[in-house]
């Protein structure tokens, strides 16, 4: 049976006693989500993104292509897990938060219940999520907004110009 694949965004903004700055934070993700059996087949750039707030940190952002036989409710659960091991604590929506692991797309498509929607609501909409997927999975095309993953980047990148062209939102 061939095994589906997703695209996983990693966002840090906070040091980790053991694993350090925030880049040493998504590299250790990225080894804890190998050493549970996601096949690891791209990793993009990890990238500094400045974070909104005038006291917060700023985030390292990258995502992975992993190889899973996992469902989206199976793969999501086993993320929570992870992030929960780096300590991450319940209340840290938005806030700084030491990780967070997002499904960002799905091979087979997209996802929709109580609690997971695939793709990742505000994938479009962030360049911090869409730059690092294109990066790894340019070619694939977002099953709502029927545009390729480098299409979508590139609207982020040159708003205006899209602007002109009639095809921005
Ligand atoms: P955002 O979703 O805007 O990036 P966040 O990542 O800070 O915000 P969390 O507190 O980490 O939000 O997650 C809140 C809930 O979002 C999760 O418990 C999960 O049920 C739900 N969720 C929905 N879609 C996804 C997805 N594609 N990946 C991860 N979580 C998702
Ligand atoms: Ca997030
Ligand atoms: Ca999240």
């Amino acid at each position: 049976m061939a095994t589906a694949s997703y695209v996983i965004g990693i966002g840090s903004n906070r040091r980790h006693g053991r694993h350090g700055a925030p880049a040493g934070v998504v590299a250790a993700a990225i080894a804890a989500m190998a050493g549970l059996g996601l096949d690891i087949a791209a990793v993009s750039r990890t990238r500094q993104t400045p974070a909104l707030g005038p006291s917060s940190r700023d985030f390292a952002n990258a995502a992975v292509l992993a190889g899973s036989a996992l469902s989206p409710p199976a793969l999501l659960a086993l993320l929570k897990r992870i992030e929960r091991d780096f300590g991450r604590r319940r209340g840290q929506r938005w806030g700084a938060r030491v990780l967070d692991l997002d499904i960002l797309a799905w091979s087979e498509g997209g996802w929709s219940d109580r609690t997971l929607t695939i793709p990742h609501a505000a994938l479009a909409q962030r360049a911090f999520a869409i730059g690092p997927a294109a990066e790894i999975a340019p070619a694939w095309r977002h099953p709502r907004l029927h545009a390729t993953f480098r299409q979508l980047d590139m609207r982020l990148a040159a708003p205006r110009a899209v602007d002109r062209s009639g095809r921005g939102s």
